[in-house]
């Protein structure tokens, strides 16, 4: 029987080398890619200059080659295909508006309103600017309160959802000064591969849904998700380069790559695996991953 395509992508920020947490999510996206035999995709998103960190991409590369994790073609690097970008963003069209809101304004507009909703931005730009006030930022304009409720469901946590109106609001899109932001560039090159499945850690989730509704307007298709639990630190903290992850490829041996990584990545995944060898592995995380989904339903 002919299977349907499977293309799955792991697309790391360069912030800094591979830790535990990004090793899961790669190991995760890899895994359920390779258990439908699919295309396994790279791709550095490195298109918030401020956080890119020199070599860092170069780094992630070597670990994965090192984990023996085989992307099947060529890396892709966002800050290549920003023409991409600005003809999404273009496609838009009146759905974004000019703001000129800083941080300090959204926040003092905000006075007196308690709990999350006080960081949502309250349309003050919607209108237009204000006479002499200067774009800072694009932001996309989300549906009136009654339509905003993007329901999507996810192969691990299941049935979500998120208001965009009360939960998210207005969100940037562009900053003035050239930058693109994540939620744009994601959904433009997810579309733009073919991602069919998108793995990655659950500090995403809370992204899906305006990604949802981005890859509406575009008027390209939404990929299935699986997001997986997020490593912590002792506090509790998303492990990440902020909050001290350390990097767990020092160039030392394959079975110290195995030993100090691949176990405990894969034991984190609720895999139970012995091997010796890195090869011996994926050899049995494959199909353990496979049993794992079966269990869960989420196929
Ligand atoms: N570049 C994002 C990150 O490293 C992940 C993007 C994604 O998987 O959608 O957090």
């Amino acid at each position: 029987s002919v299977k349907p395509p499977y293309i799955g992508r792991f697309a790391p920020s360069p912030t800094g080398p591979l830790h535990m947490g990004s090793l899961v999510a790669a190991m995760a996206s890899y895994l359920d890619a390779r258990a439908h035999d699919g295309i396994w995709l790279v791709r550095m998103e490195d298109v918030d200059f401020d956080r890119n960190v020199e070599g860092a991409d170069q780094a992630i590369l070597q670990s994965l080659y090192r984990c023996g994790m085989d992307i099947d073609a060529d890396v892709q690097w966002q800050s290549q295909r920003q023409h991409l970008y600005e003809a999404a963003f273009e496609a838009l069209g009146k759905n974004i508006y000019a703001c000129s809101c800083s941080r300090k304004e959204i926040a003092d507009s905000r006075t007196g309103i308690q709990g999350p909703s006080a960081l949502i931005y309250p349309g003050t730009c919607r209108q237009g600017l204000a006479p002499g006030k200067q774009a800072r930022a694009y932001r996309l304009r989300v549906p009136e309160p009654s339509q905003a409720v993007i329901r999507f469901h996810d192969r691990w946590y299941g049935d979500m959802q998120q208001d965009l109106s009360s939960e998210v609001g207005d969100f940037v899109l562009k900053r003035a000064d050239g930058f693109w932001a994540y939620q744009l560039a994601v959904v433009v090159d997810d579309a733009a591969q073919g991602i069919t499945h998108v793995v990655r850690g659950a500090d995403l989730l809370d992204s899906t849904a305006r990604q949802i509704y981005l890859q509406d307007l575009l008027g390209v298709p939404t990929p299935a998700y699986l997001h997986v639990p997020v490593v912590n630190n002792a506090n509790g903290e998303k492990l990440s380069k902020q909050t001290g992850a350390i990097a767990f490829d020092d160039g030392s041996s394959g079975q110290d790559l195995l030993k100090k990584a691949l176990l405990p990545a894969a034991q984190f995944l609720g895999l139970h695996i012995s091997a010796d060898s890195i090869e011996e592995f994926w050899k049995a995380a494959i199909p353990a991953w496979k049993e794992m989904l079966e269990k869960r339903q989420a196929v």
